[in-house]
């Protein structure tokens, strides 16, 4: 694939790509050609990978198998392997390009975190190897999702966290931008592979693609969207597999404002199947304190889809996440000791459709219109839920077969 048309000499540019970008060693050597190419229009390139492919996924499933709770340090010291992989690999590919590279783990790199292991926050990016390295004009290829903690153990980002190191390496290195390649030619309206009418936006803003993230849509990780916009780090999403310019995530200047009819435009839409819900009510503090330990130590925030989390003076939370997810919490949550009469409410066979972003003036006529919208396509049992800058829209997997077609015909016109 051609590189992007601007170079400005000397510039350095970071990209990022993800597993299925680099799922098998072809890929990578066509990784490693389109960076060549980055090379000779006069760039220094910074590659941030993730692991190949769902290899990230075996290691977990691996460590299941050896306890299925294990400790969040020695998960760490495995998952943290999968990125390492593909670095060393991609290095080579590009040395066989006669394009002299080096790779760096997140730690070799100065990449310093906090100590939460498994879901851990960059404190700091020190780079001193990398812009070393750009010195003597090697291309640096850099384990992405890891780093390594004030206490010199190493962590990783959380789940899909290799972009938030590209952003972060990208702000340190005051590079002229991110690139991220994707399996999909941009920040899309839906999922192409279920709404084949999908298209990507070719401009958002950084808050824009906050919502879309935020919605649980895997399109960026949030960290590395709010990163973006923290260092104001212009970002481009793109395919690997295509050329397409992509969608450029910049801080945009004010939209016009639409009637107030057709005011409600979400920016994406994203559809869960298979999701169950999980809900616990409490008064009794002791109670609600052992539902929080118990919820916080077990729950996969990366696979959630929505949470709702009320801990005023007695305690709500409910939860809408796969099936599978769900499945062991319920277990142990209906243990005697943790659910009294009446306490727990369990729905499964449901789909969550998430409308995220269309900053609406007022969520009340949103799903006025909305409601009578799912009347007329006829979807009958849907219950909305305004959650952040999301609306979700709740119905049975029975009922989901063409509603997502149709509600995105209808709120994303061409
Ligand atoms: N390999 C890690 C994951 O699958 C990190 C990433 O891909 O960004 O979550
Ligand atoms: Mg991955």
């Amino acid at each position: 694939m051609a590189p992007p048309p601007s170079a400005n000499a000397n510039s350095v540019i970071v990209r990022k790509y993800g597993g299925s970008s680099l799922a098998t060693i072809d890929r990578i050597r066509t990784a490693a050609r389109s960076i060549r190419l980055a090379r000779q229009q006069g760039h220094q390139v910074v590659v941030v990978v993730s692991a190949m492919g769902k290899t990230t996924n075996e290691l977990e499933n691996l460590a299941r198998g050896a306890n299925p709770h294990p400790p969040r340090r020695e998960l760490d010291m495995l998952l943290s392997v999968g990125e390492r992989i593909t670095m060393s690999l991609l290095s080579m590919a590009l040395a066989a390009e006669g394009c002299p590279a080096i790779s760096f783990t997140g730690s070799q790199c100065g990449i310093i975190t906090d100590t939460s292991h498994t879901d851990a926050r960059i404190l700091e990016v020190r780079g001193d190897r990398v812009r070393e390295a750009l010195a003597r004009d090697q291309t640096v290829v850099v384990a992405g999702f890891q780093g390594v903690s004030l206490e010199k153990e190493i962590t990783t980002l959380g789940r899909g966290g290799s972009d938030t190191t590209a952003v972060a390496l990208a702000s340190a290195l005051q590079a002229e931008r991110c690139e991220i390649f994707k399996d999909v030619p941009g920040v899309m309206n839906a999922d192409p592979d279920l709404i084949p009418t999908a298209r990507p936006h070719s401009q958002l803003s950084w808050d824009q693609l906050g919502q879309i993230a935020a919605s649980g849509c895997g399109v960026v990780h949030l960290r590395a969207v709010e990163y973006a916009a923290k260092h104001e780090v212009p970002l481009v999403i793109r395919s690997s597999f295509e050329e397409s310019a992509g969608t450029t995530v910049s801080c945009l200047s004010d939209q016009p404002v639409a009637a107030r009819e057709s005011r409600f435009r979400p920016l994406a839409m994203i559809v869960h199947d298979d999701v169950a819900r999980l809900g616990l009510a409490t008064n009794d503090h002791n109670l609600a304190r052992l539902w929080r330990d118990l919820v916080l130590s077990r729950l996969d925030t990366a696979a959630t889809v929505a949470e709702w989390l009320d801990s005023g003076q007695g305690f709500r939370w409910e939860v809408l996440a796969p099936a599978p997810v769900i499945k062991p919490l319920l277990e142990e949550v209906s243990q005697p000791e943790f659910s009294p009469e009446g306490s727990l409410v369990h729905e499964e066979d449901l789909a969550c459709i998430s409308l995220a972003g269309g900053q609406p003036d007022c969520w009340l006529e949103v799903e006025r219109d909305l409601s009578s919208l799912l009347c007329e396509i006829g979807c009958p049992g849907w219950r909305l839920r305004a959650d952040g800058s999301c609306l979700r829209v709740l119905v049975t997997s029975a009922d989901l077969e063409d509603v997502p077609a149709r509600l995105h015909a209808r709120l994303f016109p061409v």
